[in-house]
């Protein structure tokens, strides 16, 4: 009888199933979800970016995680564990921007974070837009804008193929994070102003800021949750994965005498920033995690019927990796907590929208490597490019030959040339362009030294030199393109980390895929950051970006 019973079940449940499911006419077994040709599409993507976060990570603090977070999405999702950028700089402006418009500074045009402007001889940043004004801010930080990027994004894409009936909002603590992941046509953007504690937005995407914002920025979030010292969330012992932590590696806090725990936010945040010292903190996570769900909340995403993306990126770990380091006590709690406030976003969404009919990724901008003085303290090669004397040698020898420098600037470690002159002077470029190679090659701390001749004339298929032709826009970029050896930095202060080099420390990324139509599993193949928005097209049935480059992940798109 009970035997009986359960079959019974099982066929009623096979007939709900067919009867939600449009496509399914006959009651034959299930498909597999990714072989579904209907045009089926989730109610809500979430695209999550962890800002410097490294792809070892996952591994290092898995059994400091809790089972709703990373382990979620690597237990219940797919993990592609060989994902890498394939261009320089390894940046968060040209990262974020790789994401969402699968292609590389190259096409995109977002060649740094802020670079020198051939045109204007000045330098300009990333998501800078001096026609727009901040919205719930008078600061400068809200003339920002998606206007310097070339391409469309996934999130544009999607907009364009629901006639805009889509909803796109980016939100992060980092204005570039939140700007450039939700394109040119998003509804919305936020990020954090510091001066004030709040969340804001420029005219480029609306006059005032919506009511919802503004009582949550009522609230004081930032505010309360730098009321009480940074303690380690676990007994400090446990830290076990990290370097002690009184180390001569991390940077000590304006206010304190050493590196360590507890940290008195409450009476250091005067002198370093204000409020601006949460982003520093996992607390700044915990506060993009909040704005973002009262996003999803006040905007009614993934309720509509029509597919609504939000992208929130966490900008957090990247200053604690540049204060502290990857191996610092400091960064193990800030992944401890962020994995929490990933639990709490998972849960939140899984029980408004529902896992089935949300699409979440998660990946980074870029990653970091070891900090070079612990490096060398184990005798790995390592060190620190003093970059002021690279242009000063330079400028020096270039005099000599030239009577005149010909350099304009040395900025993301191209070298800008003064065209005017070169051509004043009647000089050949590629010839004024190979002796500043030559002279550059000569330097210690110099792994190799590309012209934009030799990248204009050569089509690279693999290594770094791939890497330095993808991050080269022949718009944008300078004369002379410059790689310092592995493990080495530019100049950087002796404690932290900083990023943006061709090599793995860099480059490799988690990337993790969640939800709808997405199956378990993981694989080591090698994919690239900018098949992450091809793979997104071919998942949601719209059209690739306009730059893409990138191609679908293979074991995720049938
Ligand atoms: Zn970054
Ligand atoms: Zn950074």
């Amino acid at each position: 009888m009970k035997r009986i019973t359960s079959v019974l079940c099982l066929v009623s449940i096979t007939f709900a199933i067919s009867a939600q499911n449009p496509s399914a006419k006959t009651m034959v077994a299930p498909k597999p979800v990714s072989a579904i040709s209907s045009n089926a599409k989730p109610k809500l993507v979430v695209g999550i970016v962890i800002d410097q976060m490294r792809y070892d990570y996952i591994y290092r603090f898995w059994d400091k995680f809790g089972n709703d977070g990373f382990k979620k999405l690597v237990n219940e999702g797919f993990f592609c564990r060989n994902t890498n950028y394939n261009y320089v700089p390894t940046y968060t402006g040209p990262g974020h921007t790789s994401i969402y418009t699968g292609t590389t500074p190259a096409v995109h045009g977002i060649i740094a974070n802020d670079w020198y402007d051939k045109t204007s001889g000045k330098d300009i940043y990333c998501a800078q837009d001096n026609a727009v004004s901040g919205v719930g801010t008078t600061a400068p930080e809200g003339k920002r804008s998606p206007v310097n990027m070339l391409t469309t994004t996934i999130t544009d894409e999607l907009r364009i193929s629901s006639n805009m009936k889509s909803k796109v909002i980016g939100v992060a603590l980092k204005d570039r994070s939140a700007i450039l992941p939700a394109g040119h046509t998003a509804n919305a953007a936020y990020w954090y102003d510091g001066s004030i504690g709040s969340f804001i937005s420029s005219t480029y995407y609306m006059k005032e800021l919506p009511t919802w914002v503004s009582d949550f920025n009522k609230k004081e979030l930032a505010k309360k949750y730098l009321s009480q010292p940074w303690n380690t969330l676990l007994p400090i012992e446990q830290y076990t994965e990290s370097l002690p932590d009184d180390n001569k590696y991390e940077t000590i806090l304006k206010g304190e005498t050493k590196p360590t725990f507890p940290h008195n936010l409450p009476e250091t945040q005067k002198l370093n920033g204000g409020l601006n010292i949460i982003r520093t903190t996992p607390f700044g996570n915990t506060l993009t995690k909040d704005f973002a769900i009262e996003t999803i909340k006040s905007e009614n995403m993934g309720k509509s019927g029509t597919t609504d993306f939000i992208t929130v990126s966490f900008s957090s770990p990247d200053y604690i990796g540049h204060a502290y380091g990857p191996n610092s006590v400091e960064q193990e709690d800030d992944y401890i907590r962020l994995d929490k406030d990933l639990a709490e976003l998972i849960n939140f969404i899984d029980a408004q929208i529902g896992k089935s009919n949300t699409l979440l990724f998660l990946t980074a901008d870029h990653a970091a490597p070891e900090v070079p003085n612990y490096l060398m303290d184990l005798k790995i090669p390592s060190g620190y490019v003093h970059e002021k004397k690279i242009i000063d040698t330079l400028k020096k020898q270039m005099q000599k030959l030239y009577g005149d420098t010909l350099v304009l600037s040395y900025h993301n470690q191209q070298v800008f040339l003064n065209h005017k002159v070169i051509n004043e002077k009647k000089l050949n470029l590629s010839l004024v362009e190979e002796s500043v190679a030559e002279l550059i090659q000569t330097l210690p701390d110099v792994a190799e030294v590309l012209t934009a001749t030799t990248l204009n004339n050569n089509q690279f298929t693999e290594g770094s030199r791939y890497l330095m032709q993808k991050g080269y826009n022949a718009r944008r970029s300078g004369d002379v393109l410059v790689n310092y050896l592995p493990a080495y930095i530019d100049d950087y202060s002796p404690t932290g980390t900083t990023h943006g080099s061709p090599y793995s420390y860099d480059t490799h990324v988690p990337l993790l895929f969640y939800g709808w139509n997405i199956k378990q599993g993981s694989s080591s193949e090698q994919v690239y950051i900018t098949d992450l928005a091809a793979t997104m097209a071919m998942l949601l049935n719209i059209q690739f970006p306009n730059g893409c480059t990138g191609k679908p992940i293979s074991f995720l798109v049938k």
